[in-house]
């Protein structure tokens, strides 16, 4: 289902090693390989001498040890977090222990709405609510350092308080989980909503940055054409719900089954959670109808006048 998008699945980083992918941009992997990380979680230090942090990334001693040995001899004046997943965010009280630096986000964990999917949620251990900022950012926010100025891009979607930066002298942006080259991101309720995340894709499409360094993965080249390219995959996901919908059927398992063919199993339980996440902006929008408010188990149809939209 997504050979639509031009993957990009070469990354030739070694874990906890640090390389510098362009000039003034380090990074340095995480060794947490797996279906939902690729091959590691991405720390980027911006800057040399005086550096910010994007995403500490897990809490892992030798990650974080690897991060630090990095900028030795420097100062690192802010750390900038992206969201709070386990993978992202659990890193910063060390790195903010040995530093003293200052923390941005634009704030604590929190469900895009209200869900109770109890043990049906296989990403319930992803957040992680001990997070604070130091300092939250509201969209837009510019945030000074030693050579770089950082603005803060609202990017909701894959969690309620995703942030993507922009590093303005280089046109360059950090982007989180929002965006990747190795696969597509996960929207899942109770952290993720549909209905946000498109909203941030269509405003990151109308950026200039031109090159993006994920949250995992390799550097996005052309970024604003492969922004078009998440956008068109969406759709076409949606359209796919929707003509399954119109061929009868009413529950979200079997929608699952009908169209991640060959999917890892591993990713099963999430992409339930990626066609619940479509049910939620699909009903709000007046085109899918169910019984209260959308759920993992719920029974599900067209609207009346949809159906023509299905094919
Ligand atoms: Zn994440």
């Amino acid at each position: 289902m997504s050979d639509d998008i031009p993957f990009d699945k070469n990354l030739d980083v070694v874990p906890d090693k640090v390389d510098e992918p362009v000039p003034g941009v380090r990074r340095v992997m995480a060794d947490n390989p797996g279906p939902f990380t690729f091959k590691g979680t991405m720390s980027y230090i911006i800057g040399r001498g005086k550096v910010a942090i994007v995403d500490p990334g897990p809490n892992d001693p030798r990650h974080l040890s690897a991060l630090l040995d990095a900028v030795r001899g420097e100062t690192v004046t802010h750390i900038f977090v992206t969201h709070t997943h386990h993978d992202h965010s659990p890193g910063v009280p060390r790195i903010k222990a040995a530093t003293g630096a200052t923390v941005y986000a634009e704030g604590p964990h929190r469900a895009a709405r209200p869900l109770h999917i109890g043990e049906h949620n296989p990403l319930d251990a992803s957040a992680d609510r001990d997070f604070k900022p130091d300092i939250a950012l509201a969209d837009g926010a510019v945030v000074e350092g030693d050579g770089w100025s950082i603005e803060a891009v609202a990017t909701p979607g894959h969690t309620a308080n995703h942030m993507a930066f922009a590093w303005r002298e280089k046109n360059i942006l950090f982007a989180g989980d929002h965006v990747m080259a190795w696969a597509t991101s996960i929207v899942a309720p109770p952290d993720g909503a549909m209905s946000d995340y498109m909203a941030s894709l269509n405003k990151l499409a109308r950026r200039t940055e031109s090159l993006y360094f994920p949250g995992h993965g390799p550097a996005i080249k052309d970024a604003p054409r492969f922004v078009n390219y998440y956008i068109l995959h969406r759709k076409a996901r949606e359209e796919s719900i929707l003509h399954r919908l119109g061929k009868g059927a009413t529950d979200i398992p079997s929608i699952v089954r009908a169209i991640y063919i060959g999917i890892d199993p591993r990713l099963v339980g999430a992409a339930g959670l990626s066609v619940l996440a479509h049910m939620e902006d699909l009903v709000a929008r007046g085109l899918v109808e169910t019984d209260g408010a959308p759920s993992i188990d719920g029974v599900y149809r067209l609207a009346e006048g949809a159906g023509r939209l299905a094919g």
